[in-house]
């Protein structure tokens, strides 16, 4: 099928990984979760993908565990739907340009129709891995940030590269990283509803790139995952760098925790659940 703008939006790929300024990836910043509570939006925020720019954080080996699980859950389900649905695309990579910025990002899976007649219809797939605790407990426990990713890459496959498909459905494969039990979430796809998100989405590159040449913090985008997020400290204190502020040590923290909950502050990964809960010097209640 001829892609008419293969040539225009194709760019050099650079890795987003190293979260640099100018080129964000889909999935670095958060869409459609402005008008959601907190308790809803599950980001990323633009304050947090800034302070990602400015003060990048090395790995831990939990993050790169957790890399190496989602990439590997990524490869299994990708091979099977290879073995099972052989006309599927697998990664299809996206890139663009708009203003000053670039973007990119990547679909895991185009699952064409078999039985289609003209137009081709197709699904895109998305492929998410979970733990028991975030894996969805029913059709409408998801999360929505990932459904707006979805979108943005059904919108930008089909505006710029497979024109002349129909999108049918959006899916989100969840996949549980400890058993490989799969839980799937579709929506019936909108186009108009994708190109909102488009729209929200280059404005909200090329405003935390207008933060990042003017040295202005964007502004909190609460969320439930706030107590987990590495820059809650600087985030609470309006501070861009690491400079003034209080950054406690593990033993204050679990002073402070028992002090304040009279508990044992009982371990949860590689750290204790007082530590997530008082790294800020005070109990996160989100
Ligand atoms: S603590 Fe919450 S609001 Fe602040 S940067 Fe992190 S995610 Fe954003």
């Amino acid at each position: 099928m001829e892609n008419k703008f293969k040539e225009k939006w194709t760019l050099n790929e650079v890795d987003w990984h190293e979260h640099v300024p100018h080129h964000y990836h889909v999935s670095q910043i958060g869409v459609g979760h402005q008008d959601l509570s907190p308790d809803k939006h599950q980001g990323p925020c633009l304050r947090q993908a800034y302070y990602r720019i400015v003060v990048p954080k090395e790995r831990d080996v939990g993050s790169e565990g957790n890399l190496f699980v989602g990439t590997t859950v990524h490869e299994k389900l990708q091979d099977i739907t290879k073995k099972n649905v052989p006309h599927s695309i697998i990664e299809f990579p996206l890139f663009g340009k708009y203003l000053h910025v670039t973007y990119s990002g990547s679909v895991d899976i185009v699952k064409f129709k078999k039985k289609s007649f003209l137009p081709i219809k197709v699904n895109v797939c998305d492929i998410k891995s979970a733990s028991e605790y975030t894996l969805p407990k029913y059709e409408t426990d998801y999360n929505p940030t990932y459904f707006a990713q979805v979108y943005l890459y059904a919108y930008i496959l089909n505006t710029f590269y497979l024109v002349d498909v129909f999108v049918q459905d959006l899916e989100i494969w969840y996949v549980n990283k400890h058993n490989y039990a799969t839980h799937v979430i579709t929506q019936k796809y909108d186009p108009k509803k994708g190109k909102e998100f488009f729209k929200d989405f280059l404005q909200r590159c090329t405003e935390l790139d207008a933060h990042l040449q003017t040295e202005v913090l964007p502004d909190k985008e609460p969320m439930r995952w706030c107590k987990y997020c590495d820059y809650r400290m600087l985030c609470d204190s309006d501070c861009a760098t690491e400079e003034g502020i209080n950054v406690y040590t593990e033993e204050e923290i679990e002073k402070m925790y028992m002090e304040k909950t009279g508990k044992s502050p009982y371990w949860r990964g590689n750290k204790t659940k007082a530590y997530y809960s008082f790294k800020g010097g005070f109990k996160v209640e989100l």
